[in-house]
């Protein structure tokens, strides 16, 4: 999915100084944002209150729509660089192309996991013919220094690990939970998984005390930590838990971010996460000319044009959490 921002800001995040050394329960609500013409999403990340959770830099979560009558998602051809996209459904399709060639149907309960490297571009669509629900979310995971150039790739997963028992079942989208690791690459140690829990759940999966996390509702009610979880919230952790006390009276569905705390300062700008500014400005003027990230064959429509730079210079003003 694109951030269709029209006048995106720029934002400063990464590096260890805001990230708490000890367990916190901090609620932030989502924002509404429109996407495209059809799909109005709840963005989760970043937020005022905080910009990343281990490796993790963006989450949008959308519906369930009924999108029986519409089209559905619709978003034309758009670059990404120096991050990965990890789509996530629960209900409905998305049909996925990019640069590379690659044609995918992403269906719930798959990972659909695209690395950008350090160029790719790729459109996301609801096929004509679609399920009546579209339930999903899409987060960004950001690369390290040392990876970000990499050669674009595109991974579809359709087995997971799930880990099951006392009423949960955890399916391991990224990375690893409770030994159960996820087949899609990562590049930094961090864990992204669907937390399904029964009703009457009262669970304690394995943290990794070194890592940060933070919950949020893709249905249902919970409370996490003690703290009632509602969908549009998220609720940050912090560090240092081995475990995580959840409970679910008439059942719920989660999902469980976490990860080692980003080290590095990072720039992201619409689509693009950076180190500098002046690299976002090379990267915008590469899409707008069509001189890098590639073609993407096949979406019925226009690609996507950047939008405009902020009149300020896209340098980072200090760290921002
Ligand atoms: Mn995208």
């Amino acid at each position: 999915m694109s951030n269709l921002d029209t006048h995106p800001t720029l934002s400063t995040c990464g590096g260890r100084a805001g990230v708490p050394g000890e367990p916190v329960r901090e609620l932030l609500k989502s924002r509404d944002v429109q996407l495209g013409e059809s799909t109005m999403v709840r963005r989760l990340l970043p937020s005022l209150g905080r910009r990343m959770i281990g490796a993790w830099c963006f989450v949008d979560h959308y519906g369930p729509d009924d999108i029986a009558a519409e089209p559905g998602m619709q978003v034309p051809p758009h670059p990404h660089l120096g991050l990965q996209t990890v789509s996530w459904l629960r209900e409905g399709e998305v049909r996925h192309r990019d640069s590379l060639g690659s044609l995918a149907t992403v269906r719930p309960g798959e990972l659909g996991l695209m690395t950008s490297g350090r160029a790719i571009s790729h459109s996301e669509e609801s096929p004509v013919e679609h399920p009546p629900l579209l339930h999903g979310a899409q987060l960004w995971v950001a690369l390290p220094d040392a990876h970000r150039a990499v050669d674009p790739h595109f991974e579809h997963h359709v087995e997971l690990p799930v880990v099951t028992g006392g009423g949960l079942s955890a399916t391991v989208i990224m990375g690893t939970l409770d030994g159960a690791a996820s087949p899609g690459t990562a590049y930094t140690p961090l864990v992204g998984a669907d937390l399904t829990l029964a009703a009457g759940a009262d669970v304690r999966p394995p943290l990794e005390p070194d890592f940060e996390y933070a919950v949020m509702s893709m249905s249902g009610e919970a409370e996490v930590d003690g703290v009632p979880l509602t969908r549009g919230g998220l609720l940050y952790l912090g560090c240092s838990r081995s475990d995580l006390h959840i409970r679910s009276a008439n059942g719920a569905d989660l999902l469980l971010l976490g990860g080692e705390p980003f080290a590095e300062e990072i720039v992201m700008w619409w689509n693009f996460v950076a180190r500098t500014g002046d690299e976002i400005v090379a990267a915008r003027a590469q899409w707008e000319t069509g001189t890098a990230f590639g073609a993407v064959h096949g979406y019925a429509g226009e690609r996507l044009h950047a939008p405009t730079l902020p009149a300020t210079p896209l340098r980072a003003r200090g760290r921002v959490r």
